[in-house]
């Protein structure tokens, strides 16, 4: 295949836009969805700081390595998770990265505080991913706000998200609906903005960034995905666009404009946060979720 702007011969085919690349205009494809994205959904501010939340994966290292090529006041927030070798592996990358290009990362590692996933879950007989969810939810909060970070960016794919939007569609979730922004207003005093700049960017895409720009990540899945829910559901939406490609595009972006403000939600709660009696962040409840969940691991 040739690239549809030089003819030059393609290093990427994406078959959703029925289109080839060279690594040049490739790259300027991808830095015109993150500008799009950007630019949409409004996600960053004269003088923002920005958290990046890194996982040493390829998304969060890809996204952190563009918004410092931007100019972009960024600084990554890693959470090691206590998750053995892949844990030591995926530091070692954000490490890495950081070092290469100047920047500060913040490391909190679970195991040093006494609570890695694996304890977690089975001390409170959850299920890893939910917990893991919850524990890095706090940290990434409590960070951004103790450190006066005014926006937290994640890496999140289109693939992520149009999974996520497919899990709460089969459940009608309107909760979750709700919070499908990819611009999440802040949340009381304690809970930052949150922007997912990759939102418009497939898992492939990402990769074949990564890889053009020479971008060291873990390639590894964390051992505790298997069986995941939002893994089947990536499956599911990939057969479709096997055979009807851009249906994965079309599901998730079309959202905003059709559906997603059936689900807004309401700010009626908002006056009911009030602050959490052991660590101060927002809670609706005297204690949060996650000190709770830190007393019934103890
Ligand atoms: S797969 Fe589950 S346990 Fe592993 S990083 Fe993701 S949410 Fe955490
Ligand atoms: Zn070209
Ligand atoms: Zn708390």
């Amino acid at each position: 295949m040739k690239c549809i702007k030089c003819s030059e011969n393609a290093v990427i085919s994406l078959y959703r836009h029925n289109a080839g690349f060279c690594k040049e205009h490739f790259t300027e494809y991808f830095h015109k969805q993150i500008n799009k994205a950007a630019k949409d959904h409004k996600m960053f501010v004269k003088d923002d700081k920005v958290m990046v939340c890194v996982s040493g994966g390829k998304d969060s290292l890809v996204l952190w390595h563009i918004l410092h090529s931007y100019g972009l006041d960024t600084t990554g927030m890693y959470v090691s998770l206590g998750i053995g070798e892949y844990s030591q592996k995926s530091k070692e990358k954000v490490r890495k990265f950081a070092e290469k290009h100047g920047l500060k990362a913040i490391i909190v590692d679970l195991e040093e505080k006494g609570h890695p996933i694996p304890m977690l879950a089975s001390r409170t007989r959850r299920n890893a991913c939910s917990v893991c969810g919850q524990v890095k939810r706090h940290y990434f909060n409590k960070v951004a706000f103790d450190e006066g970070f005014t926006v937290v960016a994640t890496g999140h794919n289109l693939d992520d998200e149009a999974a996520r939007l497919f899990g709460n569609v089969l459940r009608w979730d309107t909760a979750h609906l709700g919070k499908m922004s990819p611009n999440l207003p802040e949340d009381g005093d304690t809970m930052k903005r949150k922007v997912k700049p990759l939102m418009r960017l497939t898992e492939k895409e990402v990769a074949a960034y990564a890889f053009l720009h020479g971008i060291d990540y873990i390639p590894d899945e964390c051992p505790m995905s298997k069986g995941a829910s939002s893994l089947e559901y990536k499956k599911a939406l990939n057969e479709l666009e096997s055979k009807m490609p851009g249906t994965k595009h079309f599901f998730y972006l079309e959202y905003f404009n059709l559906a997603a403000d059936r689900f807004e939600i309401k700010e009626e709660n908002k006056d009911k946060l009030k602050k959490c009696l052991k660590c101060g962040m927002d809670s609706y409840l005297d204690v949060c979720s996650f000190c709770r969940l830190m007393e019934k691991a103890e």
